[in-house]
C-alpha cells in the first residue's frame, strides 16, 4: 500500500479538537494511556498465543520500552505486543468503535471545563498523545504477519492521517510522539520515571528505560551531562497490583490503578481487595466509581470487570462476572481455577464463574451497605447518654452513599427484578424522596419507623417528575391525614416495584392503584359517609359510566380526593397509566387497559353534574382533566379544548 491520506471519522476529529484544547490541565495522563494500550496489546498477544505459540516469534519476553531523543524532540513508547495490520491501524486509530459515541458528542457543551470532565469519563486513550504532541507517528506490525507487512500511520491531530506500508522486522507497535515545545519536560529520564512510577507501577509487564550515566565534558571548563549507556533497566514494579499484599499497597496506588483500568480521571468512591479461598479461589479487586459513565444507560453497555486467569489477561468486560445491575463496578478478578482457554460461552456455564459472580455481587453489596451505614453519623447522645464513636475512617465515608445513590441508584433498582436472591439486601439500599423529604434520602426502614399508628402499608406514587408526584391529586387524602408517601420518579421504579411486594413484612401499596383502603387510618364515620355517598351517587355513576364507556373501565366515588374533582386509577392488577405511557413512547406495545375514573362526591363540579344540560361535555372534561393532572394527554386534545371553550363562552 503506497502512502494515502484518509480523513478521521467526524467524532474522532471532534474528540481530537477537545483533547488539544481542553485536556492540558493534566498533561501527564497521556503516558498512562499509551502504556496501558501497550500493556493491553501484550495481553492480547499472550492470549492469542495460547493457541498459536508461533506468534511469539523470537521475542517471548513481553515488554514496553520508553525512550526519548532530545535533539529530535521525540518520545517513543514501544511494545512487542499484538501490533496492528494496516487495516487495523486505519480502523482503530481513525474511528471510535465505542458504543454511545454519538450520544457522548451530543452532550458536549462547548464549555471547556465541563467538557474536559466529560472527556475524562469517556476516555480518550490513544488520542491523549495529542495533549503533548503536535504530530504522532505510529509504526506497527501485527504478530504473525511478514516483516514487509508493517504499517506507518502519521497524523498532526487535525482532520486527517496518512498511512503506508513499511518493512518492520520487530513485532508490535511504536508510538512516536513529536513533542510540542511546552511538553519538553518529558525529554527527561527522571520526569518519565516519576510519571511511570505514579501511573504504571501496577502494570505486570516490565517497562524499560535506557540507563544513563553522568559524563564529564571532554572540554575543560564545560559542564558534563547525562549520556545513554545502551543498557536497559526496568523502571516499574512490574507486578500486577492485585497480587500484592494489601499492606504493601498505598491508597494512591489503588486509585491510580483504578484510573488506569477505568479510564476515569476521578478517584473511585471506594474499593475492596480480597483473596477468596475455598472451593473456588480467586482474587477480587472491585471499585465503585464516583461518577456514572456517559453510557450507563446503553442497553449494550458492557460490564467493567476484567478477567484474568493465573495473572494472564483473558478478557475485558466479562459480563458473566457481574450482574447487569452492577455494570458500573470496575475492577479485576483473577481466578486460580478457570482454564486459560476459557471462552465467553464457557464462562456462562461454568460453576466456578457462578461462584465468583455470587461472591463478587455480595462483596459489592457489602461495600454499599458500609457506605450507607456511614453516610450520616448521628453525634447526638442517645437516651442513655451514649454517643457513637466515629473514627477518621468512618468520617471519610460521610456523604458517599448519597453521592453514589444519585449517580447509580436507578441502576441498582434493576436488581430487584434481576437478582431475587439479594432482593432484601437491595431493598434496604434503596432511597426515595417522600412527602416529608425532597431529598432522595428516605429508606424503607426510615419510612416504617415513621408510620402512623394503625398504618398497614408503605404508600408510594410513581410519576415523571418530583413536582408531578408531589402535586398529584391521588395524594390529597394522605396529605390531609399526614401520612407519608414515597415519591418515585425514576423511569425504572414502576417496573422494579413489580418485584417488591413488601418490605420486612409491610406491603407496598401504590396510591394510584386499586381502591383506597386506608384500613384503620379511616374512622368509622368516614367509612360510613363514603358508603352513603356511593349509594346516593349510584344513578349518576351509571350515567357517567355510559358517557365514558370508551375511555373508562369503571367510574366510582372515592375518598382519596380532597380538593380535586376526579382522578384516574388503575385496577389492582393493572399496569399503571404512567408505565403504559412510557412503553408507548418507547415504541413498545402496552396492553390496552382502561383506567378507572374516581370522582370526589364533595366537589362542587361533581355535585353540579347531575341534571346539567352539559352533562356529556362535563363528563369528558372531568376525565381528560384527570388525565392531564397526572401528566398524560387527552386522546383528542382538540376536542377537549373545544369542550372547555364552549363552556367558558
Ligand atoms: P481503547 O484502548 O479504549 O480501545 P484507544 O483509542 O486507546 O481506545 O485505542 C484504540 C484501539 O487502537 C485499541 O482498541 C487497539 O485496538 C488499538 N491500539 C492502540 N494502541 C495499540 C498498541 N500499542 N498496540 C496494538 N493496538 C493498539
Amino acid at each position: 500500500m503506497s502512502k494515502q491520506t484518509l480523513s478521521f471519522q467526524a467524532e474522532v476529529a471532534q474528540l481530537l479538537h477537545l483533547v488539544t484544547h481542553s485536556l492540558y490541565s493534566n498533561q501527564e495522563i497521556f503516558l498512562r494511556e499509551l502504556i496501558s494500550n501497550a500493556s493491553d496489546a501484550c495481553d492480547k498477544l499472550r492470549f492469542e498465543a495460547l493457541n498459536n505459540n508461533a506468534l511469539y516469534e523470537d521475542a517471548p519476553n513481553l515488554e514496553v520500552r520508553v525512550s526519548f531523543d532530545k535533539d529530535a524532540k521525540t518520545l517513543t513508547i514501544q511494545d512487542n505486543g499484538i501490533g496492528m495490520s494496516a487495516q487495523e491501524a486505519i480502523d482503530h486509530l481513525g474511528t471510535i468503535a465505542k458504543s454511545g459515541t454519538k450520544d457522548f458528542m451530543g452532550k458536549l457543551t462547548g464549555d471547556q471545563k465541563a467538557d474536559a470532565q466529560l472527556i475524562g469519563q469517556f476516555g480518550v486513550g490513544f488520542y491523549s498523545g495529542f495533549i503533548v504532541a503536535d504530530k504522532i507517528t505510529v509504526e506497527s506490525r501485527r504478530a504473525g504477519l511478514q516483516a514487509d507487512e508493517g504499517v506507518r500511520w502519521v497524523s498532526g491531530g487535525a482532520g486527517d492521517f496518512e498511512v503506508e506500508t513499511i518493512t518492520r522486522p520487530a513485532r508490535g507497535t511504536s508510538v512516536i510522539l513529536h513533542l510540542r515545545d511546552d511538553a519538553s519536560e518529558y525529554l527527561n529520564a527522571w520526569k518519565l520515571k516519576q510519571v511511570i512510577g505514579k501511573y504504571s507501577d501496577h502494570i505486570s509487564l516490565p517497562i524499560l528505560m535506557e540507563k544513563e550515566e553522568w559524563k564529564e565534558s571532554e572540554k575543560e571548563g564545560e559542564p558534563g551531562g547525562m549520556v545513554k549507556t545502551g543498557e536497559w533497566e526496568t523502571v516499574n514494579k512490574a507486578s500486577a497490583l492485585w497480587t500484592r499484599p494489601k499492606k504493601d499497597i498505598t491508597e494512591e496506588q489503588y486509585q491510580e490503578f483504578y484510573k488506569a483500568i477505568s479510564h476515569d480521571h476521578e478517584n473511585p468512591l471506594t474499593w475492596a481487595h480480597n483473596r477468596v479461598e475455598g472451593n473456588t479461589e480467586y482474587t477480587q479487586l472491585l471499585y465503585i466509581p464516583a461518577k456514572a459513565p456517559f453510557d450507563l444507560w446503553n442497553r449494550d453497555k458492557k460490564a467493567g470487570v476484567k478477567l484474568y486467569v493465573k495473572r494472564v489477561f483473558i478478557m475485558d468486560d466479562a459480563e458473566a462476572l457481574m450482574p447487569s445491575y452492577l455494570r458500573f463496578v470496575k475492577g479485576v478478578i483473577d481466578s486460580s481455577d478457570l482454564p486459560l482457554n476459557v471462552s465467553r460461552e464457557l464462562l456462562q456455564e461454568s460453576r466456578d464463574v457462578r461462584a465468583i459472580r455470587e461472591g463478587s455481587t455480595k462483596r459489592v453489596l457489602s461495600m454499599l451497605e458500609d457506605l450507607a451505614k456511614h453516610d450520616k453519623h448521628d453525634t447526638t447522645p442517645n437516651a442513655d447518654g451514649v454517643t457513637d464513636v466515629v473514627d477518621a475512617d468512618d468520617k471519610a465515608k460521610e456523604g458517599k452513599y448519597t453521592a453514589f445513590y444519585s449517580e447509580f441508584g436507578a441502576v441498582l433498582k434493576e436488581g430487584l427484578g434481576e437478582d431475587f436472591g439479594n432482593r432484601e439486601r437491595l431493598a434496604k439500599l434503596l432511597r426515595f424522596a417522600s412527602t416529608s423529604s425532597d431529598a432522595v434520602s428516605v429508606s424503607f426502614a426510615d419510612y416504617k419507623a415513621r408510620m402512623k399508628e394503625g398504618q398497614e402499608a408503605i404508600y408510594y406514587i410513581t410519576a415523571d417528575t418530583l413536582a408531578a408526584a408531589k402535586n398529584s391529586p391521588q395524594l390529597e387524602v394522605f396529605k390531609k391525614k399526614g401520612i407519608e408517601v414515597l415519591l418515585m420518579t425514576d423511569r425504572v421504579d414502576e417496573w422494579a416495584l413489580n418485584y417488591l411486594h413488601d418490605f420486612d413484612g409491610t406491603p407496598l401499596q401504590s396510591v394510584a392503584k386499586g381502591a383506597v383502603d386506608l384500613g384503620k387510618l379511616q374512622d368509622e364515620a368516614e367509612k360510613k359517609a363514603a358508603e352513603e355517598a356511593a349509594e346516593a351517587f349510584k344513578p349518576l355513576l351509571a350515567k357517567l359510566k355510559e358517557a365514558l364507556k370508551d375511555k373508562a373501565e369503571d367510574v366510582r366515588v372515592t375518598t382519596r380526593l380532597v380538593d380535586s374533582p376526579a382522578c384516574l386509577v388503575v385496577q389492582d392488577d393493572g399496569m399503571s397509566t404512567q408505565l403504559a405511557r412510557m412503553l408507548k413512547q418507547a415504541g413498545q406495545k402496552a396492553p390496552e387497559t382502561k383506567p378507572v375514573l374516581e370522582v370526589n362526591a364533595e366537589h362542587p363540579l361533581v355535585k353540579k353534574l347531575d341534571g346539567s344540560v352539559h352533562f356529556h361535555d362535563l363528563a369528558h372534561i372531568l376525565f381528560d382533566q384527570a388525565l392531564l393532572a397526572e401528566g398524560g394527554l387527552p386522546e383528542d386534545p382538540a376536542a377537549y379544548v373545544k369542550r372547555v371553550n364552549a363552556l367558558l363562552a
